[in-house]
């Protein structure tokens, strides 16, 4: 029986509007759907040149007869029942029976299927069928596509560098691997393994597939819920971080979604943890009554638009919070083997693409246990114990007037001197900020400041945010202001150059003022001004207070701007450095 039905005209007119075959990636992406709707466990890419020359998928779905097999091919034929108001519900995402058409138009299209019984052999070559013949197959699909636009050179010149292609690819493969941790996915190039997942349904493993060993084992655990929501996942360590945001991914019911807000959530969340400008590695799976999302499919992407979002990014911010403020959070000097454990990485930060040949089967083997057992660490429930954060620390000497030198039991570690004090600095100057008692300091030669005219009228707007912070300003002639007394927090002896950036720092946040950003950036700046400058020697005295005041803080790992503090060295590491350790 024929599973493939003409889709309802009006509905593919809408989809095929935006429907173009532009990019291998689109090629992909449509032949591994199909085979996801098709009930596969197992689905294989392989491509050769990052599929400009041959695209292959072959999958263990239920196949097609003979009759679909041609049928595929034409257009507006769907397997799937698409009703608009229905379409998140579906399992499945329908635009295909235009696409399958675009694809065999542009390429040489070879397809082998079969239900189980007789299997099917279709040519199609630009367009032409050129065979279809009875053909003795396994049950499921074999499709390849090979050179995809040969009949097209314009177009052929339009397509991106392998590079941009290959990178296309292997993100869409990433994030379909996320979404269906229930099928085993093998993306191969030019003969390299570049995703293979186990189809265990583990998210974690299928997180390992894609970062490599040395990410996964920095990922932690996340789960929380509020009436709407249940939010549930793996996020990095602050110390692992990216140049962009590829590495944040968000499901919504197992579904692959973007959405803007939840991503800057998700980044703003590890505020003053890392730099702001870096970005964590995040997989969420937002659990959600399909009813109370909007989306909006297009054939291109997937937007959605949450009921309640500000309660989901407040839910995530916490469950954030809650995982690294009960972590020490030092980042740890490795000392690598020489031969790498686990080299599945797969590095593909501009403007470098590392593709690492490997032999995953050996090294499945070798580190199975290795990894099973991490997978069992991360996914123990959080515990959230109070406890010290900051382990003991003894002094030994300082380098360069810059680095402290401190051991404990477990090793050697570096404190930065100045990012040490700047971190403590910027809670106190915070902490004055939001709690203001007034202790000003009268100026025994006040500051006077010249502003243009607009900036004038920005300030005279504004001027209640100085003096709640404990300025006395009074108008000084034309455009200009003169400032009396200041709070006691402004850094001693820069108190000037202290207050000019703060009444810049007002005057340039005219637009979308945030009360609470404006503290934070005001209290990293003084806290910089503040704080002891390299090339400073400190006494052991002062060191040991030192390390007291930044036992206090709240995140004592991170200067506020996000670079870390201090680093260890575990003696293991050292014995490995030195060679001391069992080789
Ligand atoms: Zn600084
Ligand atoms: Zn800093």
């Amino acid at each position: 029986m024929a599973k493939i039905h003409v889709m309802d005209e009006i509905l593919a007119n809408k989809i095929a509007a935006g429907e173009v075959v532009e990019k291998c990636a689109s090629v992909v992406k449509e032949l591994v759907e199909n085979s996801i709707d098709a009930g596969s466990t197992e689905i294989k890419v392989e491509l050769k040149e990052a599929g400009t020359k041959e695209i292959k998928v072959v999958d263990n779905g239920i196949g097609m007869d003979k009759e679909d097999a041609v049928t595929a091919f034409a257009r507006h034929a769907t397997s799937k029942i698409i009703d608009e108001d229905d379409l998140f519900n579906i399992t499945t995402l329908g635009f295909r029976g235009e696409a399958l058409a675009s694809i065999a138009s542009v390429s040489k299209v070879v397809l082998l299927t079969s239900t189980g019984n007789v299997g099917t052999k279709v040519v199609i070559n630009g367009g032409k069928l050129e065979e279809n013949v009875p053909f003795e197959t396994i049950k499921g699909t074999s499709i390849t596509v090979s050179d995809l636009f040969y009949n097209t050179p314009a177009r052929l010149k339009h397509m991106k560098s392998l590079y941009t292609e290959l990178a296309n690819i292997v993100d869409y493969m990433n994030k379909i691997a996320l979404s269906h941790t229930d099928i085993r996915f093998t993306l191969i190039n030019n003969g390299n393994v570049l995703l293979k997942t186990d189809g265990s349904s583990n998210m974690l493993k299928v997180i390992h597939s894609i970062f490599g060993y040395d990410v996964t084992k920095k990922m932690l655990a996340l789960k929380g819920e509020n009436d709407d929501y249940i939010v549930e996942g793996y996020t990095s360590l602050p110390e692992v971080h990216r140049s962009n945001k590829n590495g944040i991914i968000t499901l919504v019911n197992g579904r692959v979604v973007h959405n803007t807000q939840i991503i800057r959530t998700i980044n703003d969340s590890y505020h003053s943890y890392k730099p702001d400008n870096r970005y964590p590695i995040t997989i969420l799976n937002i659990t959600v009554d399909p009813h109370i999302i909007d989306v909006n499919i297009h054939p291109t992407k997937m937007d959605i638009k949450f009921s309640k979002i500000e309660e989901l990014c407040l839910l995530i911010t916490n469950i954030i919070h809650d995982v690294i403020s009960t972590k020490t959070l030092i980042p740890e000097i490795e000392v690598k083997d020489e031969e790498p454990l686990v080299n599945s990485d797969i590095v593909y930060e501009k403007p470098k693409y590392v593709e690492q040949t490997l032999d995953l089967s050996r090294v499945e083997e070798k580190e199975e246990a290795k990894v099973e057992t991490l997978f069992k660490e991360i996914d123990e429930p959080i515990k959230l114990e109070i406890r010290e954060r900051l382990p003991e620390l003894y002094p030994i000497g300082l380098v360069h007037g810059t680095y402290i030198i401190c051991e404990n039991e477990i090793g050697m570690y570096l404190i930065d001197q100045h990012a040490a004090k700047e971190r403590i600095n910027y809670e106190k100057v915070l902490n004055a900020l939001a709690n203001p008692v007034h202790e000003v300091t009268s100026l025994l030669f006040p500051v006077t400041i010249e502003l243009s005219n607009n900036e004038y009228i920005v300030l005279k707007q504004n001027m209640n945010i100085l003096t709640d912070m404990g300025f006395k300003i009074e108008e000084f002639g034309i455009n200009s202001i003169i400032v009396k007394e200041h709070p006691t927090w402004l850094p001693v002896g820069n108190e000037d150059l202290a207050i000019r950036k703060v009444v810049e720092m007002v005057v340039n946040l005219e637009h979308n003022f945030k009360l609470e950003r404006f503290r934070d950036s005001l209290a990293a700046l003084m806290a910089c001004k503040m704080s002891i400058k390299a090339n400073t020697m400190i006494t052991k005295e002062e060191m040991e207070h030192l390390i007291d005041d930044l036992r206090q803080c709240n995140n004592p790992f991170n200067c506020p701007h996000g670079r870390p503090t201090l680093v260890k060295f575990t003696n293991y590491d050292l014995e490995k450095l030195f060679k001391r350790s069992g080789f």
